[in-house]
Formats: structure tokens, C-alpha cells, sequence
């Protein structure tokens, strides 16, 4: 937690804030001291059966914040799930945040022992079915895989009472939202809301005015401000340095360990395969890869057998990796908002970070959206390369490189909606309207 921030919080506890004993318990075993700002804030509410608009990123110990309450309900109000429903749905833009959460609940819900199922994509359809057959308190989906079950009436949400969408704003990026929206209309009209998101643009503030019912609404930071314990850096170098820029700076003794954010699941292998030539110990993690793979990847970077992990930006959503002390964008994000999801991998639970990015002629652009987002100029060095245009769509960047197109995206995908650039058919997003600023 930011220490700042948490200090400020110091005066509420958690048995003050109306959970049930079994949660209390499991929060001691975690640790635990006091609430974060989220969760002061935040639990109360849920437990009223108030809807709620959370403004947060990853890091602020927003995944308690809805869990515990949840819980807790479920626990105090004793209510049983239907079959093949949930009491509880929680809604998660990546199979890696859903499992993740998935962890949460049976951690906090120890001495509750809740029912929990997690259906994503990517995986066999049968074990889930089967898991949900006979209903449980808590099912953690992503939204594509939840309306295949739907459609086939293998999931059902006729009884659930509770709705959590977990970063509202990358379920947006990824296209998720009309389905999302399906899944909101199958609910039932009784029932409880809430939506968490970083970053507020206008299709989650629409989101919000059509599914939400006077909600509480409890904002941690400012929005889209990276924090200011990362220390950042832009390096200007044309788009053929940057393999041997990555590989020099990665020899700096003050790298501990290491997210590299690529563009594209190609992109991301190639960087992997560069740094593991040049002898470091690297790994890439993308929707390409099977849940195995990037379990594997996952688990050797968080036990430090591999220090430097190679992700895109939906593979690395919502991971929760303690102790990443740099942040490398060897490739901007076309997007401004993943640029502040990137940069906050480090500089968690209160230690300082670094984030270096390599910006070549086609990202210059991206760089002064960033710049105009988080209204910072950042310290460069380099000579700025000259204005290209972005790449286009499904052009090779690598210059010399032969490998075949990879095909299989085991991302669950949405039916509709735009495309990411991770599908491996990069598209400029249309430009969010942001509001003109205040005079
Ligand atoms: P989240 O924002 O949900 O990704 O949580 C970030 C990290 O904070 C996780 O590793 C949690 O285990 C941890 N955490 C959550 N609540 C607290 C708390 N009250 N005190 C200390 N750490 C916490």
C-alpha cells in the first residue's frame, strides 16, 4: 500500500466495519493490519446492499474490498445458490485476474468454505460445466466463456444477487462490453452492483448510469495519474536499437525484477528470445500461450527462477507480482490509459519504481497522448526520432524476422466489439471523447 495513503486510514479497523467473524479471522491470518482507503471505505457500503462505483487501480487492495462484503452476506443472509447459478458473479477482463480472484475468495473465505467455480476461456468446457452444476455462491467468469454457458443453459443467473465487474475500463479496452451488457440484462432487476474501474471513460460512465441504482461511489486515486513513487523515463532510439538498448540496460545490478511490455504476442516472443540470448533469464506470457504455459511463467517469476517477464498488456492485467522494481515499455501502448496500468505493476505496497519506455518514430504519437493524460512531461533522453506513422494493420515490425503468423488465440474473446491489437491484427482504437479541459 502507498504509505501515504494507508496512514490515512488509520483510525478505522477492520472490526469496525461490520464483517462477519469467520472474515475477521482469515484477515488476521493474512496479516493484515488495517484497511486500506478502498476497503474503509468501500465495505460499508456493500454491506448496506448499496450499489457501488469504485475508482481504482490494481494494488489498493480493491479485490477485499468487494470480497470480504460479499462474503460476508452471503455468510449473515444464508442464502443458498440455485442450480447451475451463482449467488455471486464476479466479472474479470482475463483468465490470470480471474483466477487470481478466484485465490482471494478462498483465502478470505477460509472459515466459510464458500462454493466458488471460475469459468474462462481457453480450458475445456465440460469440467465447468460440471462444477456449476450444482450452483454455487460465487462464480468468477470472463465475460466471452460465462455467455457460451449462458446460451447453452449450462450457467444460469436467474438467481444471482450480486454483480462485481472488475476493471470496468479493460473490459472496455478488450471489447467485452456487449456482452457485458448481456450479462446485465440476464440478471435479475433485484439485485446489487458494483463496478470497479481505473480510469472513467465515457462507456463506463454510461455503463454505470444504466445498470446501477443510486450508486456509493468511492474514488483511491486520482484517476489516470501514475503514482509518483515510479520514477520515469522516456529513451528516443529508432525501432532497430532497441533489442541492444533492452540488453544493456537490463545489465544495471539495480534490477531486480523486471516486466517487459510489448504491443503484440509476436512482439513479446521476440523480446523473450532476444534477452534469453543475450543470457538473462527471461520468459513472455500472452493469450497465445496455453494456460499452462503461462501458469508455468507466472509461477517462476513470482518464486524468482525468472526475472524478467515479457507480457502484453492483457496478459499482465491485474497481476498482482509484489517486487517489480522496473517497468520496461520496449514498446509504447497505443492506448494512454495501459500506459498507467503498466507503470503501476511497480512501486506497489509502498516501495519505489522505475519505469524506462523506448519510444521510436511511430510512437511519438503515443507519447504525447500518454503526456496529455497524465499531464506530466517525461524526463527523456535520446534524440526523438522523426514522426512516422504507426505501423498498419497486421504489418510485420519485425524487420528480418520470418517466423510464421501464430493463429490460436486462446484469449477468451468477446463476439463483438474491436479487436486489441493482441489478437494479432493491430488497430488503432477509435479515440475516446475526453472532456475539453476546464478553462
Ligand atoms: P489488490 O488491489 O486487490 O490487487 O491488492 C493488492 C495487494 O494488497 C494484495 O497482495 C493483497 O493481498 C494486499 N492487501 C489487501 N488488503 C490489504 C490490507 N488491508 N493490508 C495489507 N495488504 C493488503
Amino acid at each position: 500500500m502507498p504509505s501515504g495513503v494507508h496512514e490515512s486510514c488509520h483510525l478505522t479497523q477492520f472490526t469496525d466495519l461490520g464483517l462477519a467473524e469467520p472474515l475477521l479471522r482469515s484477515i488476521k491470518d493474512e496479516g493484515y493490519t488495517d484497511p486500506t482507503p478502498i476497503q474503509a471505505a468501500v465495505i460499508p457500503k456493500v454491506l448496506e446492499g448499496r450499489d457501488l462505483m469504485g475508482i481504482a487501480q490494481t494494488g489498493t487492495g480493491k479485490t477485499a474490498a468487494f470480497v470480504l462484503p460479499v462474503l460476508s452476506r452471503i455468510k449473515e443472509l444464508e442464502i443458498t445458490p440455485k442450480r447451475a447459478g451463482c449467488t455471486a458473479l464476479i466479472l474479470a477482463p482475463t483468465r490470470e485476474l480471474a483466477a487470481q480472484i478466484a485465490d482471494s475468495i478462498r483465502i478470505y473465505g477460509r472459515y466459510m468454505k464458500p462454493a466458488v467455480a471460475v469459468v474462462v476461456g481457453g480450458v475445456k468446457h465440460n469440467p465447468q460445466i460440471r462444477q456449476m452444476a450444482p450452483g454455487v455462491d460465487v462464480l468468477v467468469a470472463t465475460p466471452g466463456r460465462l455467455l457460451d454457458h449462458m446460451g447453452t443453459g449450462t450457467i444460469r443467473l436467474d438467481g444471482t444477487s450480486v454483480i462485481v465487474l472488475d476493471e470496468g475500463d479493460q473490459m472496455l479496452d478488450l471489447g467485452f462490453m456487449p456482452a457485458i451488457r448481456q450479462v446485465m440484462n440476464a440478471l435479475p432487476k433485484k439485485r446489487q452492483t458494483m463496478l470497479f474501474s481505473a480510469t472513467m471513460p465515457d462507456q463506463i460512465r454510461s455503463l454505470a448510469r444504466d445498470f446501477l441504482v443510486n450508486p456509493a461511489e468511492v474514488a483511491v486515486a486520482a484517476v489516470s495519474k501514475p503514482i509518483d513513487r515510479i520514477q520515469q523515463r522516456v529513451i528516443h532510439l529508432p525501432h532497430s536499437e532497441k533489442k541492444a538498448m533492452l540488453s544493456k540496460l537490463m545489465a544495471d545490478p539495480d534490477i531486480d525484477r523486471t516486466i517487459v511490455f510489448t504491443r503484440t504476442k509476436r512482439g513479446a516472443d521476440r523480446v523473450s528470445e532476444g534477452l534469453v540470448k543475450a543470457g538473462f533469464g527471461a520468459a513472455a506470457i500472452h493469450g497465445n500461450k496455453s494456460q499452462n504455459q503461462r501458469e508455468r511463467a507466472l509461477r517462476d517469476f513470482k518464486e524468482g527462477r525468472t526475472t524478467i517477464l515479457v507480457a502484453t498488456d492483457i496478459a499482465a492485467r491485474g497481476i498482482d507480482i509484489d517486487d517489480v522494481s522496473h517497468v520496461f515499455n520496449f514498446e509504447l501502448p497505443n492506448i494512454p490509459e495501459a500506459y498507467v496500468h503498466r507503470i503501476g505493476r511497480t512501486a506497489r505496497a509502498g516501495r519505489s519504481g522505475v519505469a524506462i519506455s523506448f519510444c521510436d518514430g511511430t510512437e511519438r504519437q503515443y507519447l504525447k497522448d500518454i503526456e496529455k493524460l497524465t499531464n506530466l512531461t517525461i524526463e527523456a533522453e535520446g534524440t526523438p526520432q522523426p514522426f512516422e506513422k504507426p505501423p498498419a494493420p497486421g504489418a510485420n515490425r519485425n524487420r528480418g524476422g520470418s517466423r510464421p503468423q501464430v493463429k490460436a488465440n486462446n484469449q477468451s474473446k468477446p463476439t463483438g466489439g474491436r479487436r486489441q491489437d493482441e489478437s494479432g491484427k493491430p488497430r488503432r482504437p477509435r479515440r475516446r471523447k475526453r472532456p475539453a479541459p476546464a478553462q
